[in-house]
């Protein structure tokens, strides 16, 4: 199939240049377009086909839920029944936003979009591409990140060609996404909101409206293989990663700062072609090594923007052994640690005196 790359200017955005992505939309064609997270690949969420498409683009397994993008609140009851007060109030304090809630499904939401669930995902995005695209197709429109499944997310359209160019119907480039992780997810559906996903919306965001919110304990855990099973089916598998083998280390920054050195020089004397994902703040203490920064450690949100196409840039430059540090795991820091230790595969080396 030919992937049709459309350009849009954003400062002149109008419903007339996103009429033919809708109506790929509404014949079950794919389009990936731009949300302020990061590319979604859009299918009709009502319409099994479409969806069984977008499982069949990515690669994903089919047992991981699409996200549901909505442009109205008013579609909350037409797609989840049983909807708690609480799911109310963080519609109208974080939509339209980077947060997601997960509700009991309605019947005509298909199990195909929702990997076989009896609940479902349901989204609404802020990004004016994105609410625009999905007011004029009229459409509900389930909406993975457009990335080959296990790959890094896309937060480029670019990044989107890269992957599934030949597999979908068009791609709408908006230009860089501007937060770069994906939303963040509240189960609403047991006893208490729980975050299955962590993201730009801190848990402290979430609990200054539902104050018993909390972490589900597989999101912090440090580990693949122990007991906790993960609620959102998509967080188990293997995510995020770049093709070489990353490991992070964490500890003292100095110390880390140490050991990535140590290990990236033995590795690159071996031969391997090696690389250190570091700060800006100490990209300068690897001579001799390749080095790319995601940032200043103390911009939390320009990290978390730079981190998956860095991720990418490693696998461009052909890196068969990554080695990078650590950075804080409070508000969207712990967000952006949750990102790069799946895509390290959790391969965590504490380092220093203890
Ligand atoms: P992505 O669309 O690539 O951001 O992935 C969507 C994420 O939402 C995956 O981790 C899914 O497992 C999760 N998800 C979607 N629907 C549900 C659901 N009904 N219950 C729990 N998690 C869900
Ligand atoms: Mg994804």
């Amino acid at each position: 199939m030919d992937t049709r790359m459309v350009l849009l200017d954003r400062n002149h955005l109008q419903e007339e240049q996103l009429k033919e992505a809708a109506e790929l939309l509404q014949k079950g064609e794919l389009v990936a377009f731009p949300t302020e997270t990061v590319y979604g690949l859009g299918g009709n969420a009502l319409d099994p086909g479409a969806s069984a498409k977008i499982y069949a683009a990515k690669g994903r397994p089919s047992d991981n839920p699409l996200i549901v993008h909505i442009c109205d609140t008013d579609a909350l009851p037409v797609l989840a029944k049983d909807i708690p007060d609480g799911a109310w109030k963080l519609a109208e304090r974080f939509w339209p936003g980077p947060m997601t809630m997960i509700l009991k499904k309605q019947d005509i939401v298909p199990k195909e979009t929702t990997g076989g669930l009896s609940t479902v995902a349901i989204r609404m995005p802020s990004d004016p591409v994105a609410a625009m695209l999905i007011r004029v197709s009229g459409l509900y429109i389930a909406a993975p990140s457009a990335n080959a499944s296990g790959r890094p997310s896309t937060t480029k359209a670019s990044h989107v060609w890269e992957d599934l160019h030949g597999r979908i119907a068009m791609i709408l480039d908006g230009g860089p996404v501007q937060i770069g992780l994906e939303s963040t997810i509240v189960d609403l559906t047991g006893e208490k909101p729980l975050i299955l996903r962590p993201g730009y919306i801190t848990l402290e965001e979430i609990r200054s409206v539902l104050p018993d919110a909390d972490f589900d304990p597989a999101v912090l855990k440090r580990e693949r293989n122990d007991n906790i099973v993960a609620k959102a089916p998509g967080m188990k598998y293997r995510h995020y990663a770049p093709k070489g083998e990353l490991t992070v280390f964490e500890g003292d920054l100095e110390d880390v700062v140490e050991a990535v050195r140590r290990e990236a020089l033995l590795k690159e004397a071996q031969g391997y072609k090696t690389a250190v994902l570091a700060s800006e703040e100490t990209k300068d203490r690897y001579p001799g090594l390749t080095v790319l920064s995601v940032g200043k450690r103390e911009d939390e949100e320009g990290i978390a923007a730079c981190l998956f196409d860095t991720l990418r840039e490693f696998d461009h430059m052909g890196a068969e052994y990554i080695f990078g540090e650590c950075f804080r795991t409070d508000g969207v820091g712990q967000a952006v640690m949750n990102r790069l230790l799946k895509a390290a595969g959790y391969h965590i080396v504490s380092v220093g005196r203890k």
